[in-house]
């Protein structure tokens, strides 16, 4: 391929402070992407307006009137970081050739996407953008996420480490990707298992320049529970181990018991009778649990609501 059509989008919610700075960065590279016949002079920038409540779609609006490469797609309502990103690669996955997600916060370093064009025009297929390090998140985060990658490989959910939603991927798995009907969204889990041919670009994550995170503890613990339960039948596969190690332990207990009566010492317990009640109730609670989470997402995913509604689109 010469001269790909090259489409970049990013959800955006509640950026007002930031969206200014952004568009007019993004336009600056696909301008001089252009310039340099990297990428087609059809190539374009969307930002997707997730419902926010301030002066964001105002904003994209403004800046689709006066940048040449910049578009603006609004949805009806607040649907999320994942829903809105898909929203913005189905709707134009069929007018470029490779679709680029990244933040409207400009975390990610804008100068990968060159090289990850570079890869695709190569023919790789999915162009992950992976985080070097981060010097500038706090300990929190830092150590919060990487408990989240390493809770991930645990329970056998298959994901890139330090890899966000940050990449390029080809028409050709966006069109895989639309036939996956799944409400519980989860693009990094689901992206990997699509297959095609991969490869990594490394870049240092920066600062938020402007506003504030949108992804409180709240919605880090939501996303990370999402991953796991979405991806992988591990944990009620640790509900057997759990169940079957307890019931063996047992099995050892009464042979423990019947010896004991057979020396006639035998103390009357009330400890070890109520005990084992108390901690096989627990267990047994832990359990339904469990099943009750998995319940639930058959219950989200049969239902097969639709994961967002276009209000209006700009070019
Ligand atoms: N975002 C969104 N909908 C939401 C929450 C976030 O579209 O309900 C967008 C947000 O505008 C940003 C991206 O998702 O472009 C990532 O959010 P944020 O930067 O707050 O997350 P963090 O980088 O702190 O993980
Ligand atoms: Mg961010």
């Amino acid at each position: 391929m010469q001269k790909p059509i090259i489409g970049i989008i990013s959800p955006c919610y509640n950026e007002e402070l930031v969206l200014n700075e952004t568009t007019v960065q993004i336009n600056t590279i696909i301008s001089d992407l252009i310039s340099r016949n990297i990428v087609s002079e059809k190539s374009f920038a969307v930002f997707v307006d997730d419902g926010s409540k301030d002066k964001t779609w105002e904003l994209i609006e403004e800046k689709a009137a006066g940048l040449l490469h910049v578009k603006g797609l609004k949805l009806a309502g607040n649907v999320g970081h994942q829903n809105a990103l898909l929203a913005g690669l189905m709707a134009f996955k069929d007018e470029a050739d490779a679709l680029i997600s990244i933040d409207a916060d400009l975390q990610d370093d804008v100068r990968v996407i060159e090289e990850m064009i570079l890869k695709f025009k190569l023919g790789v297929d999915v162009v992950y953008g992976v985080r070097k390090e981060r010097p500038t998140d706090t300990f929190f985060k830092k150590n919060t996420a990487l408990l989240f990658y390493n809770l991930m490989k645990i329970m056998k959910v298959n994901i890139v480490y330090n890899h966000a939603d940050y990449r390029l991927c080809s028409k050709r798995v966006l069109n895989s990707l639309s036939e996956f009907g799944e409400v519980n969204l989860f693009l990094r889990g689901i992206i990997p298992t699509i297959g095609f041919t991969k490869e990594n670009v490394y870049y240092d994550r920066l600062e938020r320049f402007a506003g504030e995170s949108k992804y409180p503890l709240r919605k880090m613990l939501t996303f990370a529970w999402n991953g796991i339960t979405s991806f992988s039948n591990y944990p009620l596969r640790l509900v057997t181990i759990i169940g079957f190690v307890i019931f063996f332990f047992c099995l050892l207990m009464s042979g423990y018991a019947l010896f004991s009566l057979y020396r006639h010492n035998v103390v009357p317990g009330w400890l070890s009778t109520v005990l084992p009640m108390y901690f096989l109730g627990g267990v047994q609670l832990f359990c339904f649990g469990i099943l009750g989470e998995y319940i639930g997402k058959i219950y989200l995913e049969v239902k097969k609501r639709p994961r967002y509604f276009i209000d209006k689109r700009v070019d």
